[in-house]
């Protein structure tokens, strides 16, 4: 959220809470996109054999279509039936028990109950039983797909293929880290050399900004 309100001030905070995680992954993906270009890249380690692998996709390949609508979802299993929406990035900080995913888990499905019932009288969201949040779960998940971007990778060494979990959030921000961390060094380079202030360095275009780094580094 921190990167959306930056890239994209016309976005009011609280709208970019209440969007579904499916629809702030989507926006985040566009910020990635836009900043950085399409191509992901990166090392990972095979599960089965330690070698290490690299991955390499579009960002095109990951996108997924958007929820239907924003009206409240229903499910309806072994006599409940449980009105809900789906979760956005307000309804996780909340959430959290610390270390403890499962009690997580619950109170995030409680947070996101309309309304449920059990053989037509409503009941609380805390009473209904494991196997229709299981549901419920599931029903989110193939309502919002851009929410879980899963990525299935072959081992190019002994061919074991695994999935895993692309988060664009946790992305996203190490690689934004890592360019301020680049832009901070370039601006110490040139100050240390030319004298200049830091607003006039970051001021100078991208290839003027190489030229100059080039001239000074060896
Ligand atoms: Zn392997």
């Amino acid at each position: 959220m921190v990167l959306l309100e930056a890239a994209t001030p016309d976005l009011a905070p609280d709208a970019l809470a209440r969007m579904s995680i499916g629809q702030r992954d989507a926006w985040l993906l566009s910020l990635r996109e836009s900043r950085f270009g399409p191509r992901v890249t990166g090392i990972v380690t095979c599960r089965a054999c330690q070698e290490q692998i690299e991955v390499d996709f579009d960002i095109r390949q990951v996108r997924a279509s958007p929820p239907a609508s924003t009206a409240p979802l229903s499910v309806s299993q072994c006599g409940y039936r449980v009105d809900f929406r789906l979760p956005g990035t307000g309804d996780i900080e909340p959430s959290i028990h610390d270390g403890d995913v499962e009690a997580t888990r619950r109170a995030l499905f409680e947070r996101c109950v309309v309304s449920a019932h059990r053989d037509g009288r409503e009941v609380s969201a805390a009473s209904v039983p494991p196997r229709v949040v299981d549901a419920v779960e599931a029903r989110m998940g193939a309502a919002d797909p851009q929410a879980d971007i899963r990525l299935t990778l072959t081992c190019s060494e002994c061919a074991s293929a695994w999935a895993v979990t692309f988060d664009i959030a946790t992305f996203l921000w190490s690689e934004v880290e890592a360019s301020a961390r680049r832009t901070l060094l370039e601006v110490h380079t040139l100050a240390s050399a030319y004298g200049w202030r830091e607003a006039d360095i970051l001021a100078l275009s991208p290839p003027r900004r190489r030229f100059y780094l080039e001239a000074v580094t060896p």
